[in-house]
């Protein structure tokens, strides 16, 4: 249908409850929200339910806010941001839910329910033995001045309940498609307890409604209460409060191992660990972004700027999506060779530092490490895997890793001291680059019968360590003569003693 009026600004939120660490889904719906926002230029709300005073923690609170810095995802109104619908934390609009679930009660929308706990408990058993419905009945819709009177005089408290509608709620979800809820299956819901504390089943659509939200977005496990929030919203433009019920799009489940569903707790799901693994926020933000929804079919990675360009909510699909770390970790190795090394060099940095560096300070030399970062940046998968790539370099003396030792050492033989030995002297007397180093090891193992991989093995084990590692050459290049060679005399020594 036609309709004179321009479409109205888009507007988005994410609403995430300060409560334990940001998880992997809270980031998927604030990453789909962001895409939205940017890819229509529209606008992008953080709104922080901190209605839970008993769950909800300041630490939490400055964890999302730092994660959601970290990862890129910027809102245009929010905490910090400001905006014409300020605060945007809700423990700061008490008044406002108190003010809205008195004029819904003043306009029979909503009603106080003085049922106990008990008493709901005794009749939802009977309603499920007799094979009815099992929310709700209805008991204190129509409460008499003189019922409510009795009930306050026996002490009764009361909450707030919200007065559904007797008809079928139905919307199309931008992802789901049509959708229809019968009211014996959507029934009166609490909106304030008897303490006076608000809901979340008041407090989200109350604020969407004043925030002028026009798309809610958000995840399946949300998609019961949606019928009621309509409906509230019907009666939030009623009052006036409200000027549309926005659009619905629920985006599908996460599943973790053994496909159950990721859960807030299991530790898969924590954005922390891929930060201190040292995920890139591009590398995470691509693979997030992924579940649930795709850029092409021959696709898996790109930029935060074709994903803005592409992203389009009807393109999310309902099934559930599967988590796969090593898919996860594949589109990170990829996004870290898509740097550029100068900046590769420098998100690096961390890592090369205490606590994760186990050198101390002052031996760190930037010029070394720029010279093989262009080597190491190929062979990473996250950022964290730096360390024991260049710790070569840093250290006074390689790690002792026994299990590279017996490997390329294979105690008991000769063959690694008499290689070792000859290699020592031919690198000795070579001009100490690359190329010419190569040379010399390849020699050294042509006098044993041995092949340039078998050859290099002693070699790189002796100077860094490990048996694998960047490229032997260039390391030792970037190492320099004298070090190589004591390391070569130690390893030499080490054999001797062994044997002897
Ligand atoms: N605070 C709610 C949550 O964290 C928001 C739900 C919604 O997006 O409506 O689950
Ligand atoms: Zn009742």
């Amino acid at each position: 249908m036609a309709s004179a009026a321009p479409p109205a600004p888009l507007r988005v939120r994410f609403c995430p409850s300060p409560t334990g660490n940001p998880h992997v889904g809270l980031v998927r719906t604030a990453l789909f929200n962001w895409a939205y926002a940017r890819h229509t230029g529209g606008s992008l709300v953080f709104r922080i339910e901190d209605t839970d005073a008993a769950r909800d923690s300041e630490e939490s609170y400055e964890q999302l806010l730092d994660s959601f810095r970290w990862l890129g995802i910027d809102w245009d109104e929010g905490p910090e941001a400001g905006g014409p619908h300020a605060p945007y934390r809700q423990s700061q609009r008490m008044d406002i839910y108190a003010d809205v679930a008195r004029r819904l009660q003043d306009a029979g929308h909503a009603y106080r329910c003085y049922c106990t706990a008990a008493e709901l408990e005794e009749r939802r058993e009977q309603a499920r033995a007799a094979g009815r419905p099992s929310g709700y009945d209805g008991h204190c819709r129509e409460l008499t001045a003189e019922q409510v009177a009795a009930y306050e005089a026996e002490g009764r408290t009361s909450i707030v309940r919200f007065r559904m509608p007797d008809e079928t709620i139905t919307f199309t979800d931008l992802v789901r498609g049509e959708l229809a809820f019968a009211p014996e299956n959507v029934t009166d819901y609490g909106i304030v307890r008897a303490n006076g504390a608000p809901l979340y089943t008041l407090v989200n659509p109350v604020d969407d409604a004043l925030m002028e939200i026009t798309h809610v977005l958000r995840g399946e496990d949300l998609l019961s209460s949606t019928p009621r929030q309509i409906a509230l919203y019907r009666a939030l433009i009623d009052l006036g409060v409200a000027k549309r019920v926005p659009d619905f799009g629920h985006l599908p489940y996460v599943m973790g191992e053994g496909n159950k569903k990721l859960s807030k707790r299991d530790p898969q799901a924590s954005l922390n660990l891929y930060r201190e693994r040292g995920f890139l926020p591009e590398g995470l933000i691509n693979y997030l972004s992924l579940l649930g929804w795709s850029l092409s079919a021959d696709r898996d990675v790109f930029t935060r700027e074709e994903l803005v360009a592409a992203f389009d909510i009807t393109d999310v699909v309902p099934n559930p999506a599967r988590f796969d770390l090593k898919k996860a970790e594949a589109i990170n190795a990829d996004h870290i060779r898509m740097l550029d090394v100068k900046d590769f060099a420098e998100r690096c940095t961390p890592w090369l530092r205490a606590p994760h560096a186990p050198w101390p300070a002052e031996a760190f030399d930037a010029d070394a490490f720029a010279a093989v970062a262009p080597l190491a940046q190929t062979r990473l998968t996250v950022l964290s895997d730096i360390t024991a790539n260049v710790d070569f370099l840093f250290l006074d003396e390689p790690v002792s890793d026994e299990k590279s030792w017996d490997k390329a050492m294979k105690p008991g033989q000769p063959g690694a001291a008499d290689l070792l030995r000859t290699a020592r002297a031919k690198l000795a007397a070579a001009e100490w680059a690359a190329e010419p180093l190569k040379e010399a090891v390849l020699a050294a193992g042509e006098e044993h019968g041995l092949k340039l991989g078998k050859a290099q093995a002693p070699v790189r084990v002796a100077v860094t360590g490990r048996t694998v590692g960047l490229p032997l050459f260039e390391s030792l290049e970037v190492l320099g003569r004298e070090r190589t060679l004591a390391r070569v005399d130690a390893a030499l020594a080490r054999l001797a003693a062994e044997q002897g």
